[in-house]
């Protein structure tokens, strides 16, 4: 049995790209809201852009309730701010209520990390595209080449479809607002293959849960 997904397919972008669409590093688009860029809550530096996911109703592929997007930031500042942890201060997985603008958001700082060659100083504009996974061939979790394959077709890299897991099973997660379980939203591999980030929503769109477990 097969389970569908939305393969995220990534195009480079220009710089001065501001259109309203589903973006993977570079900036996000000016949110609506009259909201701060947010700041990590260990180092107080302002976090980075990861990815910014539109909501089906506006012309987005993920189910975010009412939500108009997803905008997700993480802390890629030096020093030890645990982004990758479940509920850390390190992260902020912001859902937005209000439309997008057709502008890009600065960050305070400029938006340079310090990973080396990090490409999410580059902008990237996601297409999706449909596919399946097929559950067995992720779960087989012994046979490398066959992973490897599974990598190579980018299983990982998508919205919905079946979670590859990293050195650890993922765990449920419950929405702190209807305490109703959420469901698997994505996922992505990060640059340096290092991580996998992980995104999980609440069918009602109360909230949306980030962390990221080694690849
Ligand atoms: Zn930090
Ligand atoms: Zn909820």
């Amino acid at each position: 049995m097969s389970v569908p997904h939305w393969k995220m397919v990534l195009a480079k972008l220009p710089k001065t790209d501001s259109k309203v669409r589903d973006r993977l590093g570079g900036e996000p688009n000016q949110w609506g809201e009259d909201e701060p860029w947010p700041l990590c809550g260990h180092c107080e530096e302002p976090l980075h852009f990861i990815v910014q996911l539109r909501g089906e109703g506006c012309g987005g592929k993920a189910k975010l309730g009412k939500a108009t997007c997803l905008q997700l930031f993480a802390c890629h500042n030096e020093g030890d701010c645990e982004f990758y942890e479940l509920g850390s201060k390190g992260n902020y997985a912001a859902l937005r209520s209000k439309p997008l603008k057709a502008q890009l958001a600065k960050r305070p700082g400029g938006n340079k990390s310090s990973v080396a060659n990090d490409p999410l100083r580059f902008a990237y504009g996601i297409t999706f595209k449909a596919g399946a996974d097929d559950p067995e061939a992720i779960e087989d979790y012994d046979n490398e080449a066959r992973q490897q394959k599974a990598h190579k077709n980018g299983f990982i890299d998508k919205l919905y479809g079946v979670p590859v897991a990293g050195n650890e099973p993922e765990e449920d997660l419950e929405c702190t607002k209807c305490k109703e379980p959420m469901s698997f939203l994505g996922q992505l591999l990060s640059a340096d293959d290092w991580f996998i980030y992980y995104l999980h929503a609440c069918n009602k769109g109360h909230q949306v849960s980030f962390h990221a477990q080694r690849a």
